[in-house]
């Protein structure tokens, strides 16, 4: 296949783009007191066309995120991914469960108890486990999805003790900020969250994931603890709802 000019343009966009967030993660990582290896990259890939996915996955990234099973279904047979790992990020529907069970390595945006029963279900069903990270809201606002920090302990508990499915850690979207001083302040808060509910002794529970930082916020994330950056539109640039 012959590709236009501006899509080798895009390309090498894209990976450049893919090196300068490297460089940027280590950075951060080390300044945080923490090894550049100590935070992992996604790049989030949704409305991302195949061939710019796997321009970025050719630099190194060993770990996407999809938003929607649908698209996500669709893209994958295009996407070169020996050796990646592919996390489900976005709100999912219960009825969609059974289609992405076994399709992605974690399922990063678990925001009920009801979603959660369902994915143990469906896993049992299909003689696996499925890792998932608990999605917190942690701005506590009205417009995103996750659970309220108010009783979060309890409500993981319980998911913990489902069969099938695996605990790994915490996600989360906090509110847009100008400042850096303000991202910081919901970043730490998460962490602090992360760290009291994984102190106490839960048998089921060994959490070692916080994801958290993107595109205009993954700095302050890591600054404070974030174990997992979710980067889109940093690499990719905007994106183009169809
Ligand atoms: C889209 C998305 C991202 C990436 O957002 P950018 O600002 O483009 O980096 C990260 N996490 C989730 C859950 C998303 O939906």
């Amino acid at each position: 296949m012959e590709e236009s000019s501006s899509t080798l343009l895009q390309i090498e966009t894209v990976k450049e783009n893919c090196k300068v967030i490297r460089e940027n993660i280590a950075e951060a990582a080390i300044k945080s007191g923490r090894k550049p290896e100590d935070v992992r990259f996604m790049a989030v890939t949704k409305t991302v066309e195949p061939i710019f996915i796997n321009a970025a996955l050719e630099t190194g990234i060993d770990l996407i995120g999809e938003n929607r099973v649908q698209e996500f279904l669709a893209k994958e047979p295009e996407l070169h991914l020996e050796g990646v790992e592919k996390h489900l990020i976005g709100h999912l529907q219960k009825n969609k469960v059974r289609q992405i069970v076994g399709k992605v390595d974690m399922i990063e945006s678990v925001d009920s108890v009801e979603l959660a029963a369902e994915i143990s279900k469906r896993s049992k069903t299909a003689g696996i486990t499925t890792p998932v990270l608990i999605e917190v809201n942690i701005g506590e606002e009205e417009s995103k999805f996750g659970f309220s920090a108010d009783g979060l302990e309890e409500k993981i508990l319980e998911i913990s003790e489902m069969p099938a499915l695996e605990v790994k850690g915490m996600m989360t979207i906090p509110p847009i900020c100008e400042k850096s001083e303000q991202m910081r302040q919901n970043f730490s808060k998460m962490r602090q969250i992360y760290i009291d509910i994984n102190s106490k002794i839960f048998n089921n529970i060994n959490m070692d994931i916080l994801s958290m930082g993107m595109s205009a916020d993954y700095t302050e994330a890591i600054l404070e603890g974030s174990t997992l950056v979710r980067v889109g539109s940093a690499i990719f640039g905007p994106r183009i709802y169809r």
